[in-house]
C-alpha cells in the first residue's frame, strides 16, 4: 500500500463464520484503510417482494466480509475501527422471520417489504419516508476457540446491530488471535433501538473503515466512541443483565479514566450516563451506556 489509496475486500470473500482457522483474504498494516463491499444480512436473496423469508440456509446467513490479518495485533491488544465511510445501495428489505423477532409468537407469518432509499431517505411506503443512518450490525474479529456462526454477538463483537456504530464512530474490539481477523457485514440503512422485529432495513453496502492496533488499551468486550459520546456495551440471557454489565464497565471506565471514586462513578452514570438498548432480538440482547464526553470541563 502506499499512496493513500484504501484496499478492497470483494463481496465474494465473505465468512458466515468467525473462526481463528478462516484464511485471511487480506493483510494490512495498522493504519491502513480498507473498503468492505458486503452483502445483505439475508445474503441477497431477498431482491423483491414476493421473496418470502422462508427455509433460509442457516449456515449462510449474516455474511461479513473478510476477515482482515491486521499486522502487529496480538491477542490482548484492541482493535479501533474506525469507520470512515457507508455507501448503500438503492434499494434494501425489512422482514418479519416466522420464529424470530422481539414478538414472534404474535407475527408467525413471514413477510417482506423491498425498501427504496432515495435522496437520503429509506422509503417505507408512500406515506413514511426514513432518514438513513447507515450502519453495519456486524463487526467481528476472530475468537480465541471454536467456530461461531456471526448471528449471537459476544464478546469478539458480531451481530451487534447497534446504530452507535456509524460513520465517525470507532468501535474498539477485543484481539484474541494474532492479526486479529476483522470482517464486518450486515449493513442496516436505518433501525430503531431494539431492532424488534428482527430485521432492519437490510441492504448490500461499501464500508471504508480504518484499522488501527492499539497496545495499551485492555478491554474484555467491545466499547464504542465518537467526537461527542464514549460508549460501553453488553450482552447477557436478559436485557437487565446486559445493562448491568455495560453499567459496571462504564463505571470502572471513569474510575480509570477520570479518576473518580466508585460512588462518584456510580452517581455520575445515574445523572448523565443513558443506557441505550441496541437490539433486543439476536437471542443475547444488547444494552448500551452512553457517556457524553461534553461534561467534562
Ligand atoms: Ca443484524
Ligand atoms: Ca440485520
Amino acid at each position: 500500500m502506499d499512496d493513500g489509496k484504501a484496499h478492497r475486500v470483494s463481496m465474494k470473500d465473505v465468512v458466515f463464520k468467525a473462526d481463528c482457522n478462516n484464511p485471511p483474504v487480506l493483510r494490512v498494516q495498522s493504519g491502513e484503510t480498507v473498503v468492505f463491499e458486503c452483502r445483505d444480512a439475508f445474503n441477497q436473496t431477498i431482491q423483491k417482494s414476493t421473496d418470502l423469508p422462508i427455509n433460509f440456509d442457516m449456515e449462510r446467513i449474516n455474511p461479513a466480509t473478510g476477515p482482515v490479518f491486521v499486522e502487529g495485533a496480538e491477542p490482548g491488544d484492541t482493535l479501533e475501527v474506525h469507520i470512515l465511510a457507508i455507501d448503500i445501495a438503492k434499494q434494501g428489505s425489512c422482514c418479519i422471520l416466522p420464529g424470530f423477532g422481539y414478538l414472534a409468537s404474535e407475527f408467525p407469518e413471514p413477510w417482506t417489504r423491498i425498501i427504496p432509499i432515495e435522496d437520503g431517505k429509506a422509503i417505507f411506503s408512500e406515506e413514511v419516508k426514513i432518514p438513513i443512518n447507515p450502519f453495519p450490525g456486524t463487526l467481528i474479529v476472530a475468537p480465541a476457540e471454536g467456530s461461531h456462526g456471526t448471528l449471537i454477538p459476544k464478546e469478539y463483537g458480531g451481530n451487534m446491530d447497534s446504530r452507535a456504530c456509524t460513520v465517525g464512530t470507532i468501535v474498539y474490539l477485543p484481539v484474541f488471535v494474532k492479526g486479529a481477523l476483522f470482517g464486518v457485514g450486515d449493513v442496516h440503512a436505518a433501525q430503531g433501538d431494539g431492532e424488534v422485529c428482527g430485521t432492519a432495513i437490510e441492504i448490500d453496502a461499501e464500508v471504508t473503515i480504518k484499522l488501527v492496533v492499539n497496545k495499551t488499551k485492555k478491554i474484555q468486550r467491545p466499547q464504542y466512541e465518537t467526537n461527542e459520546y464514549f460508549m460501553t456495551t453488553a450482552w447477557g440471557e436478559t436485557t437487565d443483565d446486559a445493562a448491568k454489565i455495560a453499567l459496571r464497565d462504564m463505571i470502572d471506565w471513569l474510575i480509570t479514566n477520570k479518576g473518580l471514586t466508585r460512588e462518584e462513578a456510580y452517581a455520575l452514570c445515574s445523572c448523565a450516563v443513558d443506557m441505550r438498548i441496541s437490539q433486543l432480538v439476536d437471542i443475547t440482547p444488547g444494552v448500551r451506556a452512553v457517556l457524553p464526553k461534553s461534561i467534562f470541563t
